[in-house]
């Protein structure tokens, strides 16, 4: 079977995690992986201070919640993207607002936020979706004229970089995901970059219940434990070393199946704005009508061939858990439906050999000729 992605751990990780165990540091409050790497993170996107997490997830929580985002305040955002993106929103009791999306980028539409904007906005929060990078300039502009925080879900997009710049590092706060499948792994796992230190040293005091520093079992405010342990960073750090090899090699499968896959007629492939490095942390297509086999008859015949794939996103205005709420009720974003319908991604784990990708494209290739 050829997985839709698989991480990449060797000798190093499994170095590392020993070092924790022989030493007993494994928490969350013991060791020197955690800080290596937050350090060694934060200065990889172009940040001063990096703040680890439990998760992406939680990473997000806890940047809306340094930012004091809370209820009655409005926070912008894509509709086409992972749940735990609009989540975060709902845990601060705000209010999730949507945009549609690019038909080409399928990032957010940054030309229509301006609409979005009321007296009750507080943050933008644009995700790199599937590693490529979000038209960051407008929404800075956009945000400096109202005085919003932005905030870059990166989850999906370690390395990616717009006009030169890594993502995470452009808007005040960067949320990373190092679960299993994202570009580097710990396992479970997330981080906040920032180069605001105030916003750094209240995500930090958030992060461990905000046991205050002066008098340890006082709270001045209701804290998490999204602490990462040692144990995770200790794979971070080794991790890290390697996340550059990684992108080339995502990049890398990405222009091998876009030279095989290009003369397929109706499907269609993933872009690179001139003014981004994608990283391809999935690699997406979409299957349009002409190609004469639905998406989901394509995953169905390409899992018969040993090959897993997945769809994508289903937009969040279409979602139970949101729609029970009173959110979005009535909603359209045509473009984001479009996508959600006809794309899936294909195998793009950096252990893929040559072969696989090759194998993966032929018998796309083959289906199709079989309908012609
Ligand atoms: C994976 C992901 C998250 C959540 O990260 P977890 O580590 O799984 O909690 C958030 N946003 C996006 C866009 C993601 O892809």
């Amino acid at each position: 079977m050829i997985w839709v992605c698989e991480p990449l751990l060797e000798e190093e990780e499994l170095e590392n995690i020993i070092q924790c165990i022989r030493s007993n540091m494994i928490s969350g409050s013991a060791g020197e992986f955690i800080r290596e790497f937050e350090e060694k993170f934060a200065r990889y996107c172009g940040c001063k201070y990096g703040v680890a997490t439990t998760s992406g997830t939680t990473a997000l929580h806890l940047a809306l919640a340094s930012l004091e985002i809370k209820s009655g305040d409005e926070v912008i955002t894509t509709t086409f993207t992972n749940a735990a993106t609009v989540f975060s929103i709902i845990y601060c009791n705000a209010t999730p607002i949507l945009m549609d999306i690019e038909p080409d980028t399928w990032n957010m539409n940054v030309h229509e936020i301006e609409k979005k904007i009321t007296d009750k906005t507080r943050a933008i929060l644009p995700v790199h979706i599937y590693g490529h990078p979000v038209d960051m300039d407008p929404i800075m502009e956009v945000a400096e004229k109202y005085g919003l925080y932005v905030i870059e879900d990166a989850a999906e997009a370690h390395g990616a970089e717009y006009k030169g710049r890594k993502v995470g590092g452009i808007g005040h706060i960067g949320c990373f995901s190092f679960y299993a499948n994202k570009i580097i792994t710990t396992g479970e796992g997330g981080m906040i970059v920032t180069n605001d230190e105030e916003i750094a040293e209240k995500a930090k005091l958030l992060r461990n219940l905000a046991f205050s520093k002066e008098k340890r079992f006082l709270h001045e405010y209701i804290g998490f434990n999204y602490r990462m342990t040692n144990l995770q960073a200790a794979v971070g750090v080794a991790q890290l070393k390697k996340l550059d090899k990684f992108v080339e090699r995502k990049r890398e499968i990405a222009r091998l199946y876009n030279s095989l896959l290009s003369e397929i007629d109706g499907i269609t492939l993933p872009v690179e704005k001139k003014w981004a490095k994608n990283v391809y942390w999935m690699y997406g297509i979409l299957v349009e009508p002409e190609f004469g086999v639905s998406r989901d008859e394509l995953m169905m015949e390409l899992w018969k061939k040993g090959i897993e794939t997945r769809t994508f996103f289903i937009p969040m205005h279409e979602q139970p858990a949101l729609n029970k709420m009173g959110l979005f009720i009535g909603e359209k974003y045509p473009v984001a439906e479009e996508i959600s319908r006809k794309g899936l991604y294909l195998p793009s784990g950096v252990g893929l050999k040559k072969e696989d990708v090759e194998y993966v494209a032929n018998t796309i290739k083959k289906i199709k000729e079989r309908v012609s």
